[in-house]
């Protein structure tokens, strides 16, 4: 059985995260931030200095890595009981961030809909990203030039998982606030539990 997922997809700072935790809040939602998974790693171990020798630098981590270090990350989930895929819809952000990662998922997850959350303003999407920062202590985020780099490698490598998605994309304005942001997002999820059957 292929896990019931919805994407956040969006550029560095388009507010992602946090949409994504609070979905996860909802009964019936499983929230996972493939960058989240990453951080949590020691970075003294193998698998953390690899994260951080890319990530550092503004770059995606390999797609095998990432793939495989997500695939542990659900089944540890499931295994705590956490997320119950019979029952439960994966809401995934930060992955897939190009269309190798998207076909590797595509083994494990039924993409219902992807969330495109649109931030045209690039000065706006930098400030955010300055601003988290301070805020979460995030050195991804402190410097221009590895932000520029993340900005670039999104235009270059993610964009195109649009296309691979079709007509499952919504696009969303990112740049109104965040609660109506979640409004339209719940709009269209609620499209489709009409059509479901629901979990008992
Ligand atoms: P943001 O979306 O703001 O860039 P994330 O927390 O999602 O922040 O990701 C932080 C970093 O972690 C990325 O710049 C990248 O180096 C790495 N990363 C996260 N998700 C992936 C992924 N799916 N594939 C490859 N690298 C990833």
């Amino acid at each position: 059985m292929k896990f019931r997922t919805y994407l956040l997809f969006g550029s560095p700072g388009s507010g992602k995260g946090t949409q994504g935790k609070i979905i996860g809040t909802i009964p019936g939602f499983f929230h996972m931030a493939c960058g989240e998974v990453f951080r949590a790693l020691d970075l003294r171990s193998e698998l953390g200095k690899v994260f951080l020798e890319y990530s550092s630098k503004g770059h995606l981590v390999p797609d095998d890595f990432t793939l495989k270090l997500w695939h542990q990350q659900i089944k540890n989930m499931q295994v705590m009981g956490r997320f119950k895929p019979e029952i439960d819809h994966l809401v995934l952000d930060g992955i897939p961030r190009n269309i190798n990662q998207a076909k590797l998922l595509d083994v494990h997850s039924q993409v219902i809909k992807v969330f495109h959350l649109q931030c045209p303003s690039r000065p706006k999407l930098v400030e955010r990203l300055k601003r988290r920062a301070l805020k979460d202590n995030r050195l991804d985020d402190a410097n221009e030039e590895v932000i520029k780099q993340r900005l670039a490698v999104y235009d270059s490598e993610s964009m195109p998982v649009l296309e691979f998605y079709g007509d499952r994309v919504i696009n969303i304005d990112a740049t109104i606030y965040p609660y109506k942001v979640l409004r339209e997002i719940l709009q269209h999820i609620n499209t489709d539990a009409a059509t479901e059957q629901p979990a008992s």
